[in-house]
C-alpha cells in the first residue's frame, strides 16, 4: 500500500507539516479499517464492468489550497460511470444558461433509483433532475458542438480542466454499455415521445456512454472535487474549469440528488455535496476546504460503493466536514482548523429559563 502527501504549496511549516501528518493518519485509519469490508457487490450489468477486482480501495484528498493526501490505490484508473453527470450539467449551464437549462432539466430528487424510467415529469415535459439517467442524457443531448466528435472533444476538454491532464475513455466499457444499455436506450427514446429531448437520440445515447467511460483515478475525482470546492478553479493548475457562478447550481443537485434512493440518509449522515458511479468512485465537496475521491468498486443495492459511503462518513467526522457543522471551522485544511471549537458565545435568554444554568460551551467531536 502506498502512502503519501504531495504539497504544491512552496514552504511548509511546522504546524502545516503537523496537519499534513494528521491529516494522512486519517486516511490511512480509515484505509486499514475498510479494506478487509468484503459487504457489496461489483456492478456486473455493464458486463465489462463486473472484470475489476473488488479488493481495489483507493482515498484521497485534495484541498482547495491545492494539498494532495492519498492512500491505497490511489492512482487506478476505472470509469467515471455517473460522476461525469454533475460536470456534464455544468457544461450544459455554460452552453445555454441557466434559464434555458431549466426548462430542459428539473432539480427535484426522485427517490427512486438512478436507472428509473417510470419518474418522467410529462407536465413539465422535463426529467426531474441532472444526475438521474434521464436528466443525464437530456443533458448531454443539448450540449454544443458541430459534430459528434466537436461534442465529445468539448467533454474531453471540460474533463481536462477539473483534473489537470488529458483523459482517455475505457473503449471495452464504452462498448459494452453501447451494446447492452437497453434501458437507456428505453429511457432516452421515451423521452423523445415525451418531447423532452429532441435531435439524434442514437447520438445522445453515444455521447452518454462515452462520458460514462471516461477513466479517471480517485486522485483525479478529488482534485475535480476540489476544484468544485475552489469556485471552479482547479487548485493544481490555477485554471477556471467552470465559470463560477454554475457551481453553486452543481453542487446543490449533487447534495439533493447525487445519491439517488440513498440521497436524504446520505444528507443527513455525511452531509456533503456528492456523487457516485457504478465503477465504485465516489467523489465529494467540501465547499471552500476540499475534494474527497474514493475508490471500491463493491456496490450497495442502491448502486454505491460500499467502502466510499464508510470512508466519507468517517472523513466528516474527523474533520468536522458536514454542512451544517460548517460554522464550527474556519479554515481551508489542517488539523484544529478542520475541527475547531466554536466560539465562545453568551448564554441566550432561553438558555437559563426556570433557573436553568447553561452548560459550558460543547466542545465539538475532536478525533486527534
Ligand atoms: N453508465 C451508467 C448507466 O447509465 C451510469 C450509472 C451510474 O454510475 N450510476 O447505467
Amino acid at each position: 500500500m502506498s502512502l503519501q502527501v504531495n504539497v504544491s504549496a512552496g514552504a511548509v511549516s511546522v504546524r502545516q507539516s503537523a496537519e499534513q501528518l494528521r491529516i494522512l493518519s486519517v486516511l490511512n485509519d480509515l484505509h486499514l479499517k475498510y479494506k478487509p469490508l468484503t459487504d457489496g457487490k461489483v456492478a456486473d450489468y455493464i458486463p465489462q464492468l463486473a472484470k475489476v477486482s473488488p479488493d481495489l480501495f483507493g482515498i484521497c484528498i485534495a484541498t482547495a489550497d491545492g494539498q494532495v493526501f492519498e492512500v491505497g490505490d490511489y492512482d487506478y484508473l476505472f470509469t467515471i460511470q455517473s460522476i461525469s453527470k454533475p460536470f456534464v450539467y455544468g457544461l450544459a449551464l455554460e452552453d445555454h444558461g441557466r434559464e434555458y437549462v431549466r426548462t430542459r432539466v428539473g432539480v427535484e430528487p426522485t427517490g427512486d433509483a438512478f436507472n428509473s424510467i417510470i419518474k418522467l415529469d410529462e407536465r413539465s415535459k422535463r426529467p426531474h433532475n441532472p444526475l438521474v439517467n434521464a436528466g443525464a442524457i437530456a443533458m448531454t443531448s443539448i450540449i454544443k458542438g458541430t459534430d459528434p466528435t466537436d461534442k465529445l472533444n468539448r467533454i474531453l476538454d471540460l474533463f481536462q480542466r477539473y483534473t489537470g491532464h488529458g483523459i482517455l475513455a475505457d473503449m471495452s466499457v464504452f462498448m459494452s454499455e453501447r451494446t447492452t444499455g437497453h434501458r437507456n436506450r428505453a429511457i432516452a427514446h421515451l423521452m423523445l415521445n415525451f418531447g423532452m429531448i429532441d435531435g439524434n437520440v442514437d447520438e445522445a445515447l453515444d455521447l452518454y456512454f462515452q462520458q460514462c467511460s471516461l477513466m479517471v483515478s480517485c486522485r483525479d475525482l478529488a482534485v475535480m472535487g476540489a476544484t468544485l470546492a475552489n469556485h471552479g478553479v482547479n487548485p493544481l493548475t490555477g485554471k477556471r474549469a467552470i465559470p463560477a457562478e454554475y457551481v453553486r447550481d452543481i453542487l446543490s443537485v449533487m447534495f439533493t440528488c447525487g445519491l439517488y434512493d440513498y440521497a436524504g440518509e446520505w444528507a443527513y449522515r455525511i452531509g456533503l455535496p456528492a456523487k457516485s458511479g457504478v465503477g465504485g468512485g465516489m467523489l465529494a465537496v467540501v465547499p471552500g476546504r476540499f475534494g474527497i475521491g474514493v475508490f471500491s468498486p463493491p456496490l450497495d443495492e442502491r448502486g454505491n460503493s460500499v467502502r466510499a459511503i464508510k470512508v466519507c462518513e468517517g472523513i466528516t467526522e474527523a474533520f468536522g466536514a458536514h454542512i451544517f457543522d460548517v460554522a464550527f471551522c474556519s479554515s481551508p485544511i489542517g488539523t484544529n482548523p478542520l475541527r475547531e471549537a466554536p466560539p465562545e458565545r453568551p448564554a441566550l435568554a432561553s438558555d437559563t429559563r426556570n433557573g436553568h444554568t447553561p452548560s459550558p460551551q460543547l466542545e465539538p467531536h475532536r478525533t486527534a
